[in-house]
């Protein structure tokens, strides 16, 4: 569904109206495409106190000509990891202040945090306040730029997620803390194809999101299975056709759902399991039937509970494998009309985050993207009023697309992001729900 305030607001008398009328001007961002894949400019590297061994050679690797001082910086990486107490967060104010202006339009703040200590009390809360810290600085930024935290321990592992959040493909990623563990980190043979020799399974692929996943999968490197229900199977066939993908017709709530995945991939296993298939049933409590409870909860959730522990268990899912599952702000938030849509998502985050320490002896990680307002079949049948609040109401004042929510998952799904699992990583451009 076409977002008509953004491209009115993009006009001189649109620019002219918002800036009258206090109303939000949305920039128009820029995602990737294969003739603009990196950001246009510097990547300008500060530290706060201490560096972070090995950090420079990571941040030389991204692409973006590293420098220590930039008139106008497409990119700024804070190394806050050396702050220990209250008083040493004045070395990132002296750091930022004196920057945050000349940032590019849709440019990239990234402040590295260490992991909270247990027993420092003085370290965990000089850490916890960066988290406040950037989810402000998201909210002032504007014209289309983001900031997020990191917390790691040591650079290397920290390397594939960098390299997403200091490029187009995190566009409506913004106010995120990602930490990143000190896993055993396998760089990709390619950057540019890090999925290459990979098989990949997306549930709900036929159309909206999990088409947009599948195709994102593809373009690096992936040999993909797009899985919907048979009524769809003509949309799920042109799909398949025109990604280069193979079209696996079955509804995911099968009892035998899991059986039908190992042998549609003949005696291959499977790297790569997005749980994407999504469906809502909306009514107030008081008056919803057992049947819109119980279709989202199995669709959403118990569906992948499911599915995921036959295919761990079957050794379908081979080592190192990577599984994705689909949130929702709602599930974090709430919203009226949707107790069953977001318990199942809440659900979602519960599962990743229990699941991930079980399977990481097999060097699996398991983790939730929950989009925001993405422009998609699902948010067009929203009624209008609640459509156009949904667009407004995040740092980005605009909705997302189905590639913001794929890029996402691509990274997460990279062999180099080994690192990172458990984690509930929002698509929402800074969305005030939940936040
Ligand atoms: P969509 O309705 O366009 O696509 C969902 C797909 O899942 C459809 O093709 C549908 O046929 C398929 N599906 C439904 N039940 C299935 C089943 N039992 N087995 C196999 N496939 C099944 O929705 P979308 O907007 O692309 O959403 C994709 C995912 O993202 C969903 O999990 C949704 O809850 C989530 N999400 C979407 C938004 C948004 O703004 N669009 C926001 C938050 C979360």
């Amino acid at each position: 569904m076409a977002d008509r305030y953004l491209h009115f607001t993009g006009t001189a008398p649109g620019r002219f109206l918002t800036k009258r009328l206090g109303l939000p001007a949305p920039a128009e961002l820029r995602r990737w495409t294969p003739e603009h894949p990196a950001l246009e400019g510097d990547l300008l590297h500060l530290t706060a106190t201490e560096p972070l061994p090995g950090l420079a050679d990571v941040l030389s690797r991204t692409g973006l000509p590293v420098t220590a001082e930039s008139a106008r910086p497409a990119a700024v990486v804070v190394d806050a990891t050396g702050v220990e107490t209250p008083a040493g967060l004045a070395a990132v104010h002296a750091a930022l202040h004196p920057v945050v202006r000349s940032v590019a339009d849709c440019g990239r703040i990234v402040v590295l945090g260490a992991p909270l200590s247990a027993d420092d009390h003085h370290q965990a809360a000089a850490q916890q306040a960066l988290e406040g810290f950037v989810r402000s600085l998201g909210k002032e930024l504007g014209r289309g730029s983001t900031a997020q935290l990191v917390r790691l321990g040591s650079a290397p592992a920290a390397e594939s997620t960098l390299r997403f959040l200091l490029s187009p493909k995190s566009a409506y990623v913004s106010g995120q803390v990602i930490e990143i563990k000190d896993a055993e980190v396998t760089a990709p043979g390619s950057w540019d194809r890090p999925l290459a020799g990979r098989t990949a399974l997306v549930t709900g692929s036929a159309r909206g999101i999990g088409a947009a996943v599948a195709e994102t999968l593809v373009r690096d490197g992936a040999e993909v299975y797009v899985l919907d229900i048979p009524q769809s199977e003509e949309e799920l066939t042109r799909t398949a056709v025109r990604l280069g993908a193979t079209a696996l017709p079955l509804d995911i709530t099968a009892p035998d759902a899991a059986d039908r995945i190992t042998q549609a991939l003949g005696h291959g296993g499977l790297d790569i399991l997005i749980h994407n298939a999504g469906i809502t049933r909306d009514r107030k409590l008081a008056n919803m039937p057992g049947e819109r409870w119980s279709s989202v909860i199995d669709v959403n959730l118990d569906s992948v509970v499911t599915t995921t522990d036959a295919l761990l268990k079957s050794g379908t899912l081979r080592e190192g494998a990577r599984i994705v599952a689909t949130a929702s702000i709602a599930g974090i938030a709430g919203n009226a009309g949707q107790t069953n849509y977001a318990a199942s998502k809440a659900g979602i985050i519960g599962l990743v985050r229990a699941l991930a320490p079980q399977v990481a002896d097999r060097g699996i990680t398991v983790n939730a993207v929950a989009p925001g307002f993405i422009e998609t079949k699902m948010t067009a049948a929203v009624p209008l009023f609640i459509r156009e609040a949904g667009r407004r109401m995040n740092s980005l004042a605009q909705g997302g697309l189905p590639v913001d929510v794929a890029e996402t998952t691509a990274w997460l799904a990279s062999p180099g992001s080994g690192g990172v699992t458990g984690q509930v990583v929002r698509v929402c451009g800074q969305s005030l729900l939940g936040a």
